[in-house]
């Protein structure tokens, strides 16, 4: 379809033509035999060689760290000395207050969850598992991992909007003032996993202090793509733990973040920050199941960066492959999309992807044409929780895993995909 006008706005007739033209370009489409990945924010191969310098650290001469402690053998819980430095810097956050761990934020935060179940958080009167109904706030969209996690345990999930400053705060605050069985809600601050939204500092404060039913409320705050800007600054990661401090909730933020989308997706090295008693309380059941983090992993990020800088420096890198494939992905959805009404989406300034709403009640079908296409986009209504998406609208775009040129290939595919399921579904109204 060429054709510029809103679909609604085309007659009976008009529409037929726009349909049997749609199902010509959609076989043409099916005749190309296309095989593109879309489904995950998955760094591409020339992403994860910017830091094959790296697999030849630390060397076999360098395995000390800067306190002289080698790094081979058993302990260190808390993680290198030199990297938390570096990362509490980049993440605005004390470093006496920041861990480096393991290779996964993700492990992270399901142990967080875990361990509230099983022991109960530094203020909770009895273990979660103990109560009889734990429920946790899923801001929608949202990234389908961290709802799994608490659907995985049983946690009843609750969808809150996703303003484009953060969680809406009406719904977020009346929602946990009455309800104590509410612990928790789930915060991705900066660029967003998947609307690409960064929380103003103005609701990080609110949601730091806003009363609670319960006193034991966390915020699992993921700043996950805290330096993966596509503009030339990122904001600065908002100083959540001296927010929560002042408001006189000190306990309440959770905060995590890794290198898997800076260095390797696989061999990165996670952080986790909070206050000296969720720290006391995290180390104490951490420290019974493990002696120690990977600190030659450690070492080989100290020794790869050496700075701050340096992690910014590499992320401009990122962003000169990044930025190409998320212009032409939103250049083709304005071409092809712009005028016929059939969808909106954002403009993500970071992060890893491109939130599509598509006319209410295609989205499945949107995402089974691409399918038959050899197009696999992102599950419809994965970003909600139990991938119940009520008005069947949202499709999560990745683009950084394919190609420039697959991207290309791939969006004018799914264009023509979100085209016909809307002339479809326009025609059997
Ligand atoms: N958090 C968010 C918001 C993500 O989008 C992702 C990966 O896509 C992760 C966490 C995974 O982090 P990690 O690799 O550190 O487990």
């Amino acid at each position: 379809m060429t054709s510029q006008r809103p679909i609604q706005s085309l007659t009976v007739t008009e529409l037929q033509q726009a349909h049997e033209d749609l199902i010509h370009q959609y076989k043409a489409l099916q005749a190309k035999n296309l095989s593109f990945d879309l489904t995950r924010g998955k760094p591409a191969p020339e992403q994860l060689d910017l830091a094959n310098a790296m697999l030849t650290l630390p060397g076999q001469e360098t395995y000390r760290d800067q306190a002289g402690v080698d790094t081979r053998n058993y302990g260190g819980l808390t993680g290198l000395r030199e990297l938390r430095e570096m990362f509490a810097e980049l993440l605005n956050v004390d470093v006496e207050l920041l861990i480096a761990a393991g290779n996964s934020s993700l492990e992270i935060m399901h142990d967080l969850i875990a361990y509230s179940l099983l022991y109960g958080t530094a203020d909770s009167p009895r273990p979660w598992s103990k109560e009889e109904k734990i429920s946790f706030l899923a801001p929608v969209p949202g990234y389908d991992r961290h709802f799994a996690i608490c659907e995985s345990f049983g946690i009843n999930l609750i969808p809150v909007p996703m303003n484009a400053d953060g969680p809406d705060l009406n719904t977020v605050k009346k929602l946990v003032a009455d309800d104590a069985t509410i612990k928790g809600i789930w915060c991705v601050p900066t660029y967003s996993n998947p609307t690409g939204v960064t929380i103003t500092e103005e609701i990080a404060r609110e949601l730091v202090a806003m009363p609670t039913a319960a006193d034991d409320f966390r915020i699992i705050w993921d700043n996950a793509y805290a330096v993966h800007t596509l503009v030339e600054h990122a904001p600065k990661a908002l100083d959540i733990l001296s927010y929560a401090h002042e408001a006189g909730h000190p306990n309440r933020p959770f905060v995590v973040a890794s290198t898997s989308k800076i260095t390797f997706a696989g061999a990165g090295v996670a952080f986790f920050a909070s206050s000296q008693a969720n720290q006391a309380w995290y180390q104490k059941h951490l420290s019974k199941k493990s002696i120690g983090p990977d600190k030659i992993n450690q070492l080989r990020h100290v020794l790869f960066f050496k700075d701050a800088q340096g992690v910014l420096t590499h992320m401009e890198k990122h962003r000169d492959i990044l930025k190409p494939k998320f212009d032409a992905l939103l250049a083709i959805l304005d071409e092809r999309l712009g005028g016929a009404e059939v969808a909106q989406w954002t403009q993500p300034e970071g992060g890893y992807f491109v939130s599509l709403d598509v006319v209410p009640g295609t989205a499945k079908r949107t995402v089974e044409l691409a399918k038959a296409a050899g197009i696999a986009l992102t599950g419809a209504g994965s970003a909600f929780p139990y991938k119940n998406d009520p008005n069947d609208t949202n499709i999560r775009l990745a683009p950084s895993f394919p190609s420039l040129q697959e991207v290309k290939e791939a969006m004018d595919g799914v264009a023509t995909c979100v085209l016909l399921a809307a002339v479809e579904h326009q025609l059997v109204k």
